[in-house]
């Protein structure tokens, strides 16, 4: 029998993106998987049901799952859901177990395997299903596009027959995947453009970017390519370099994160008091808490004259193109392991045994055991 695919349509609030889009879909048939969808799963990004060739589709989620091999979605399922699910199935997910305790403890007495796409490890061979990365480079050039639309002036130098005016700088604070992607985009824009990490590393790639790197002399390299929690000294140190870059900057767009903690404050309230009237911080780290100490996730407020964007789910907000990459990320993943029309899991590779959160009626991720317990 050929490997049953059930995609599921979306339903926590402010999600719009989609696990499918028709050319994924074409994809997964010539594997020799049978695909099925719940109806209107791609409405929300302008992707009707209509559009995917090859696709059975069904009205009842449940009925969608009971029997099929391997559940995809972007955001974690309901417990009906994986209720419904036929033990030894696969689940394909974000899911971030440290805030979904009861559902992981759910996937894993439901002896469901489940596959993180967030703990898909960042190595060279794993890039193509990496959607931490894929997700990130999109919110990254949305934020540059806010930060545009909420300031009252333009961001390239103009000249006009009553004379020129300077181009807008912009500030980006934490120079991973979207902190590039966000350098990149207002210096597109006609911004000037500065970065700052604490990953000398990143003083490289800002500059590939033509962007001009704020050096603080702290060097906080951590585990795996990520940065680590900063000492007070080393706060103090950076606070003296950046505090007049914070200052002079018209946007500043932050995207500091430090994986499992919550989001470290690089701007605190005094930095901001003392920023120019009519500036803009948009703040990507909102969803862990934020990187600013007035940000509201979610909200979008008024600190005198500074303008504090919150935005949570950045990605959902460009759900077409997120919904593209996202299948993509997907894809790759399931061709690790639906070949020759079965299922075959290799726990000896690396990507497979890293991703994967639930197996076997245990939890297999380290992290997430030290939360939940096996
Ligand atoms: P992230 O979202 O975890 O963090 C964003 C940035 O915030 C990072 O650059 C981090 O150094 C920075 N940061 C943390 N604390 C800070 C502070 N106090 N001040 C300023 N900046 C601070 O990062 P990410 O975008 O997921 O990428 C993290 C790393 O993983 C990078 O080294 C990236 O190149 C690497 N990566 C590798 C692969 C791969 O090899 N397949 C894929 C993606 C990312």
């Amino acid at each position: 029998m050929a490997v049953k695919i059930a995609v599921l349509k979306e339903t926590r609030a402010n999600e719009k993106r989609v696990a499918l889009v028709p050319a994924v879909a074409d994809k997964l048939s010539k594997l020799g998987a049978e695909i099925h969808m719940q109806a209107g799963a791609g409405d929300a990004v302008k992707l009707p049901d209509s559009a995917f060739k090859n696709v059975k589709f069904s009205a009842d989620p449940i009925e969608l799952v009971r029997d099929a091999d391997v559940v995809a979605s972007v955001q974690p399922p309901d417990a009906s859901i994986v209720n419904a699910m036929k033990p030894g199935a696969i689940l394909i997910s974000f899911i971030y177990a440290h805030k979904e305790v009861e559902l992981t403890r759910l996937l894993r007495d439901r002896h469901i395997t489940t596959f993180a796409m967030e703990l898909v490890p960042r190595i060279t061979r794993a890039q193509a299903m990496d959607a931490l990365s894929s997700q990130a480079a999109l919110s990254g050039y949305y934020a540059a596009l806010l930060g545009a639309t909420h300031l009252a002036r333009i961001l390239p130098m103009m000249t006009t027959a009553v004379g020129s005016i300077r181009p807008a700088r912009t500030l980006v604070m934490g120079l991973g995947v979207a902190g590039l992607q966000a350098l990149a985009t207002a210096r597109r824009l006609g911004a000037m453009t500065e970065g700052y990490d604490v990953r000398p590393e990143t003083k490289e790639q800002a500059e590939s970017l033509g962007a001009k790197f704020v050096d603080t002399g702290v060097d906080a390299r951590g585990a795996g390519g990520y940065a680590r929690e900063l000492t007070p000294e080393e706060k103090d140190k950076i606070a003296g370099v950046v505090t007049k870059h914070i200052q002079q900057a018209d946007i500043i767009i932050t995207t500091a994160a430090i994986p499992g903690r919550p989001s470290p404050k690089l701007i605190s309230k005094a930095q901001v008091d003392g920023m120019k009237a009519g500036s803009v911080i948009i703040d990507l780290a909102a969803e862990g808490g934020g990187n600013c100490e007035y940000t509201q996730p979610g909200e979008t407020i008024q600190v005198g004259q500074v303008t504090i964007v919150g935005p949570l789910n950045v990605p959902s907000m460009l759900g077409e193109h997120a919904s593209e990459l996202y299948a993509k990320n997907q894809l790759n993943l399931i061709e690790l392991f639906v070949k020759e029309g079965g299922i075959r899991l290799d726990w000896t590779d690396e990507v497979i045994a890293k991703t994967a959160l639930t197996h076997d009626g245990k939890i297999v991720n380290e992290a997430a055991q030290k939360i939940i317990g096996a």
